[in-house]
């Protein structure tokens, strides 16, 4: 394993794993790095013949200022959870200061991606994606890797990664990773760091309720299903609902009933506790 801060000296190491017969895997992150990052790592190793893993805390996909301040920064035990999973195959660990990503400043670029944008976390969180597009347009410039590797747990960032890269023609192979989930069922995330314990116990009640929905799915309305999931929250002492909704897989619009489409049918959710924002999502079929 080899970590670099500066592209000019990791690009000529990558070149030996961009021939006709080599690939060259890539998982970008902002680090704090769980086992559901290395599911994503694991995954690209075995599937390349290398794998540069970014860790960079994007700055311009944070739409709340205490968000990014409070993110979690743990690069040396980032670099040390890397190694345990090392293989004989190189990872390349590549850690850029702000200033190599945006060299005119720090400016998302303004992108549009058929409406996919604006649904869910685009209500919520605005401005989120275009910094999440810059940010990973940028990366695969740089790096120019054969595959990239994201995670289902940000499901709408994955779809408009895909199709950021469809509109761009980009020759990046876009890999799907299902979620990681702790024994209590809660999503791995680098933000559940920031939770009490008593709060991380709370949010595994979130992953209940997706199941509780995915098993009541197609026998009740999405209204119902909807309305069951508020009430759960009004509840709720430590867990504050912030959205709910079933949405088609592919456009990411809201379902209005369970039969308009049985196939392609996935429960999204966010949720705070205390001032962590959570997230999570499960596929209804
Ligand atoms: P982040 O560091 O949060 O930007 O995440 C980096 C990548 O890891 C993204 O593609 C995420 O979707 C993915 N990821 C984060 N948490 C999980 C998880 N619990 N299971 C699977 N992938 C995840």
């Amino acid at each position: 394993m080899q970590v670099f801060s500066s592209i000019k000296q990791l690009k000529p190491l990558l070149q030996p794993y961009k021939t006709t017969t080599t690939t060259l895997g890539f998982v970008p992150t902002m680090g704090a790095l769980h086992q559901g990052h290395l599911s994503l790592v694991k995954k690209a190793l075995d599937e390349n013949d290398s794998v540069v893993v970014s860790i960079f805390v994007n700055p311009t996909q944070f739409n709340n200022k205490n968000d990014l301040k409070n993110y979690p920064r743990t690069l040396e035990t980032d670099l040390k959870t890397l190694l345990r999973i090392a293989t004989e195959k190189e990872i390349f660990v590549y850690t850029p200061n702000a200033n190599e990503i945006y060299p005119n400043g720090l400016e998302s670029e303004k992108y549009s991606f058929d409406g996919l944008e604006n649904e869910m976390e685009g209500k919520y969180r605005s401005g989120h994606f275009d910094g999440v597009a810059t940010v990973v347009n940028r990366f695969f410039t740089l790096i120019e890797p054969d595959k990239a590797y994201f995670g289902e747990k940000d499901f709408q960032q994955l779809q408009i990664i895909r199709k950021m890269t469809a509109i761009k023609n980009l020759p990046v192979a876009i890999v799907s990773c299902p979620i990681s989930r702790e024994p209590s069922g809660l999503a791995m995330s680098s933000r559940n760091k920031r939770l009490s314990q008593k709060e991380q116990e709370e949010a595994a009640f979130i992953y209940s309720v997706l199941s509780h929905v995915k098993k009541e799915f197609g026998t009740k309305s999405v209204l119902e299903l909807s309305t069951w999931v508020a009430e759960q929250f009004q509840q709720h002492k430590v867990l504050e609902l912030e959205y709910f909704q079933i949405a088609d897989e592919a456009t990411l619009k809201p379902l209005l009933d369970t039969t308009t489409n049985k196939t392609n049918a996935r429960a999204f959710i966010a949720v705070y506790a205390g001032d962590v924002r959570l997230i999570d999502n499960i596929a209804l079929n």
